[in-house]
């Protein structure tokens, strides 16, 4: 299986280990398979199979360059006892109208877990098969949920090192504590005086500094990155859509075949890219309903087929989902443009240089037999943790909240009954103050550990191990530096000659 630039000729392709070492293409754009897989989904036996062996699965569809065994131990060291379910990715009861699939099961409370425990892996190996001798060295700006996948994927990943730059005070107090809490001897994580946008382009100045990454060869390190545009993180996350679909036949809540619905909340556009190439392998997908928070230019971008990216960036309760210019539809466009990179590379340069784009009509059209978008505003999300409580008893997070609403505003506009799964992207407990918020009418007085402590001691439900933990971690002292000293910093930390 070989892989090209979304922007660049078919002809000029890698294969997979080259393609997660690099992560993205140099001529800017997302790594996609020269030929995607034509294969027989086994629907039948998918109620059958361990989410490992699924994995496994989907993994060789799309990696072939690794061997059954190399794929086999990825999967069974990337999907073991981390998990506080030994169904890794569950689907809850119904709760109202709809299910919800946990994805929040690993060891960072987050759906980013389930990509982060694999790639890592691959990743070594990657090297491994490359014969490549050099370190290697993931350099991360993150807003929070990254940072802590990141670095707990690749602790004490041989021949690998993680360097996480965070905005100082902008991330959550749980999303602080777990980064200075993380114990791998190859992991550093560094504040820095800004926001996020400042750590992110200071990053991406730094990879692409040509001086300092040869300064790097000289001294046997290079560069990659764990970010979602990489495609050893969206291959993994085909899986849990496949492992929603089984879970539901096994429990007789479908029929094999029926067709079912999933609410994704999006930000970079992984997630729910993942789900569209499931429904590509032939999974029965009704429709992928976009969710989005007050950052909502993807449910213009549904709606109208125009994206413009000049508006007003919020900061909102969804933080993971705060974004406004979503990588990973540049995968999605290249294949509704039938993967005609020219065409893409007009509508990028076009975002690049003006802010917006349109799509072709026909292009609009096709993807509204797939996708419907929707977003909810602050308050709503706030609204909709109680509902969902109240109704049930079942608590959701922030994330989970704004897919959980959109799908309900969906189904009341649009009176579509197919049975629908919501993406459950994070554990209310990774964002105690929100749905304490929510439960209670009121802002709590308490943050990070004594905020989850009060949540637990409300909901009277046991804590998982993954939660408990977040108590007995030790916790490294914070560091400091301004913006303008990172690049010495890396320097150091790597005793660069
Ligand atoms: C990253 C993240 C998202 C958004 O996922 P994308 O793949 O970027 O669309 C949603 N919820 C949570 C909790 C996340 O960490």
């Amino acid at each position: 299986m070989q892989y090209r630039s979304t922007r660049g000729n078919r002809g000029n392709s890698l294969n997979s280990p080259q393609a997660i070492i690099k992560g993205l293409a140099a001529d800017g754009g997302l790594y996609v398979p020269t030929s995607f897989p034509q294969v027989k989904l086994p629907l039948a036996q998918l109620p059958t199979l361990t989410y490992q062996a699924t994995a496994e699965l989907v993994l060789s569809w799309f990696f072939d360059d690794f061997d059954q065994a190399q794929l086999q131990q990825v999967v069974n060291t990337a999907y073991a006892t981390q998990w506080d379910d030994a169904n890794i990715a569950p689907v809850s009861d119904r709760h109202g109208q709809n299910y919800y699939l946990e994805l929040f099961h690993g060891p960072t409370l987050a759906f980013k877990d389930i990509a982060l425990q694999v790639l890592p892996r691959l990743m070594t190996k990657s090297v491994t098969i490359e014969k490549i001798n050099r370190e290697i060295i993931i350099l991360t700006a993150t807003s929070g949920d990254t940072g802590t996948a990141s670095m707990r994927g690749f602790s004490d990943q041989a021949g690998t090192q993680v360097i996480v730059f965070y905005p100082h005070g902008g991330v959550s107090p749980v999303q602080l504590r777990q980064m200075l809490g993380q114990r791998g001897q190859n992991l550093t994580a560094i504040a820095i005086e800004g926001n996020f946008d400042d750590a992110q382009t200071a990053v991406k100045k730094i990879f692409n500094d040509q001086q300092f990454n040869q300064r790097l060869l000289a001294n046997d390190y290079q560069f990659s990155s764990a970010n979602s545009m990489n495609i050893g993180r969206l291959i993994p996350q085909i899986v849990y859509y496949l492992s929603a679909y089984g879970q539901l036949v096994q429990r007789g809540a479908i029929r094999n075949g029926d067709p079912i619905n999933f609410v994704t909340p999006t930000g970079n556009f992984g997630d729910i890219l993942a789900g569209y190439y499931a429904k590509k392998l032939g999974l029965p997908v009704n429709k992928l309903i976009c969710a989005s928070d007050e950052n909502n230019v993807l449910t213009d971008f549904f709606r109208t087929g125009t994206y413009d990216r000049r508006r007003d960036f919020y900061l909102t309760n969804s933080p993971a989902m705060d974004i406004l210019v979503s990588s990973n539809l540049e995968r999605l466009l290249f294949d509704v443009y039938q993967e005609d990179n020219q065409a893409i590379q007009k509508l990028m340069a076009a975002l690049n240089t003006t802010g917006h784009y349109t799509v072709a009509k026909q292009v609009q059209q096709q993807l509204s037999t797939t996708f419907a978008a929707g977003f909810a505003t602050q308050d709503q999300v706030i609204e909709e943790i109680k509902r969902i409580y109240d109704q049930d008893h079942y608590v959701i997070d922030p994330h989970t909240a704004v897919a959980s609403f959109v799908a309900h505003q969906y189904q009341t506009n649009s009176g579509d009954q197919t049975p629908t799964v919501i993406v459950s992207t994070a554990s209310p407990y990774k964002f105690p103050e929100t749905v304490l918020t929510a439960l209670n009418g009121q802002q709590p007085t308490t943050t990070g550990l004594v905020a989850i402590k009060e949540l637990h001691h409300q909901l009277q439900t046991p804590l998982s191990a993954n939660v408990e933990s977040l108590f007995n971690e030790g916790q490294r002292k914070e560091r400091v530096i301004e913006l303008a000293v990172m690049e010495n910093t890396i320097a150091e930390l790597l005793h660069l000659s």
